[in-house]
């Protein structure tokens, strides 16, 4: 994936507003696991040896750090172009971009951000409600990358759904919040590329079906906290793509 207009979006952003709500604290990642097992925006690892001190599975192929950091930064102006193009199309009041606090090393969580004084987690990508944020374990971000580029696109385009929750009216955010996060993910990516902004390359929806597969929990959605077993996700996904932002929000919220 790539965006063909990178540096005019990169000047359009140049005054985004930043601010922050006063939700309660929710990191995208179930609280009552006490493994680091990869919850919200991460993958399974797939049984490939890991050394005791990496953070989490070994990239399965050499990655290029510097394309992985532009891509990085490419899918965070795409996404963030979408929303501020088409807030208003569906939605009252101003659209304000979420902060972002990138990547940190899931190795070394004492330099990683806090949300409401609660720690980051090892291996997981979060939006932090309270501080209007979106961060990521670099290392996440490195051992999708090694499937495809596309990885990169779906875990901050999941993440800023839930920064589009956090600013919707509460009738609008479904029960199934992270099945709604990745509705959102694929109404902005696929609506980015109706618009131009992202070019799609071969191999890049076989990547976002694999990364959603990868984030799947085991069982299907029975609770607010679950994510939604590989099939809901991408169906979840396909919802947004196909339908746009509108399909994602409860039928009966007469958006
Ligand atoms: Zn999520």
């Amino acid at each position: 994936m790539f965006n063909p207009l990178r540096s005019l979006i990169a000047l359009a952003l140049g005054g985004a507003l930043l601010a922050s709500s006063g939700c309660a604290l929710k990191l995208d990642v179930p609280s009552s696991d006490e493994s680091p097992r990869p919850g919200a925006s991460a993958p399974r690892t797939t049984g490939s040896p890991q050394p005791a001190d990496a953070g989490g599975p070994t990239p399965s192929k050499p990655i290029n750090e510097a394309e992985l950091q532009h891509d990085i930064a490419a899918a965070q102006r795409v996404v963030d172009a979408f929303w501020r193009r088409h807030w208003s199309d569906h939605f009252t009041g101003v659209y304000r971009s979420p902060r972002i606090r990138g990547g940190y090393d899931g190795n070394n969580l004492a330099a990683a951000p806090t949300c409401a004084g609660q720690p980051a987690a090892k291996f997981n990508a979060f939006y932090c409600i309270p501080e209007d944020y979106i961060a990521w374990d670099i290392n996440l971000m490195r051992a999708g990358y090694a499937e495809g580029d596309a990885w990169v696109y779906l875990i901050i385009a999941h993440e800023w759904g839930h920064a589009i929750q956090n600013r919707l009216k509460v009738n609008l955010v479904a029960l199934q919040k992270e099945l709604q996060a990745d509705c959102l993910a694929g109404a902005a990516l696929y609506g980015a590329k109706a618009d131009g902004i992202l070019i799609f390359e071969e191999g890049d929806v076989k990547e976002l079906s694999n990364g959603l597969v990868a984030v799947g929990d085991e069982t299907e959605w029975t609770n607010p906290r679950d994510h939604g077993d590989p099939i809901e996700r991408i169906t979840a996904f396909g919802r947004g793509r196909d339908g746009g932002v509108r399909a994602c929000l409860p039928k009966t919220a007469g958006a």
